[in-house]
């Protein structure tokens, strides 16, 4: 089934070259079903279009969407891809895999002006006729739209890549530099609904009436994913989702369960790589100084954890010369130093 889409938001332009204009296309197609169908148009001699370059991959759940991304960055007119029907998959599902993330890329693709260019299609190893009509269609889809509107493409560079990171990086590099070429200038944030978005996509949601603000989460991202900003009397959490790699490490390590994993995007923050920010907590000031030092949940946390372990009196015992929850790191070092100074200078505290 085709899964064109014609609200393209970047013009096409048709250009007066388009009547002599041959498309350049690839298309991949999975080796059980789809290229035997394509290979049966060709041995029934049916007639087909001459501007297709097709790849033949185990299963199109090997497709990588940077696959795609990388030829439209090389000057491709369009793409496409074809597999088995639903059900009928050698891998049982990869082709259901392959198609969620395809129409993930594509909505994106839409935005750029690029989504009729891209589509994905069924055609079984029997069905060389039905090859034969989509390429034909395709291709006349194609001519109208016209050569692509990809600025000064590049060659196909190595796009190798060996771990989630690199590919996540990769991923966004090419969005980036195609939303440059095609001049797309995004004026507000585009969110996709949990269930468009393909694996490996996603950020930590906080339950604001969990967190504490203890950091905890911050330090052991490995993406340097969240960030932590504080805006005056407020501390505000978020995350930086093009760097997120779902990876949970941030909700087994928090102390609240404030956190859970949840697939999400966004395509105007991805693009910028700016932080999509969630939520705000008060902050405490300082007993001593009076400057803002922790957030005011944390704080309360501590005070009530320790009481808890009956530990407060025996802080108390210690005659601390300041309040161990209520005074910032910088304060406290003060302090102690000047009581160690005083119990050696008796004298410094009676010039007090
Ligand atoms: S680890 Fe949990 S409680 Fe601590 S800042 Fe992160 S979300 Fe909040
Ligand atoms: S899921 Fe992993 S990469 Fe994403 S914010 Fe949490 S720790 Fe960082």
């Amino acid at each position: 089934m085709s899964t064109t889409s014609h609200t393209s938001k970047v013009a096409n332009k048709p250009k007066d070259t388009k009547k002599s204009f041959e498309p350049r296309i690839l298309a991949m197609c999975c080796n059980w079903c789809s290229y035997a169908g394509a290979d049966l148009a060709g041995t029934s001699r049916m007639t087909m279009p001459p501007n297709l370059r097709v790849i033949r991959v185990n299963c199109t759940g090997r497709i990588d969407p940077l696959f795609i991304l990388q030829a439209l960055e090389a000057g491709a007119d369009g793409v496409l891809i074809s597999g088995c029907h639903e059900g009928d998959c050698h891998y049982v599902s990869g082709n259901i895999v392959s198609k969620k993330r395809f129409l993930f890329f594509k909505k994106m693709l839409e935005e750029f002006g690029l989504g009729d260019r891209v589509d994905f299609v069924h055609v079984s190893a029997a069905e060389g006729d039905k090859w034969a009509a989509i390429t034909t269609e395709f291709v006349e889809r194609i001519k109208k739209l016209g050569p692509t509107p990809v600025k000064n493409v590049t060659n196909l560079s190595d796009i190798s890549v060996d771990d989630d990171h690199s590919r996540k990086a990769r991923i966004h590099e090419l969005l980036v530099s195609l939303s440059n070429r095609l001049g797309y200038q995004p004026k507000k944030p585009l969110h996709f609904n949990p269930d468009e978005v393909a694996e490996g996509y996603g950020f930590p949601k906080r339950d604001p009436d969990k967190c504490i603000g203890c950091y905890a989460c911050y330090n052991v991202c490995p993406e340097d994913a969240i960030k932590i900003e504080d805006v005056q009397n407020k501390r505000r959490y978020g995350t930086l989702h093009a760097h997120c790699l779902v990876c949970k490490e941030c909700e087994k390590v928090c102390p609240q369960e404030a956190i859970v994993i949840s697939p999400g995007f966004e395509l105007l923050s991805f693009l910028l790589n700016e932080p999509l920010w969630e939520f705000e907590v008060p902050m405490q000031k300082c007993s001593e100084c009076g400057e803002y030092f922790n957030p005011k949940p944390f704080c309360e946390h501590l005070e009530k954890k320790i009481s808890e372990k009956k530990a407060k009196e025996s802080l108390e015992d210690l005659h601390l010369p300041f309040k161990p929850y209520t005074t910032c790191s910088a304060c406290k070092r003060k302090k102690l130093a000047q009581s160690v100074a005083e119990v050696a200078h008796p004298a410094l505290k009676r010039m007090k």
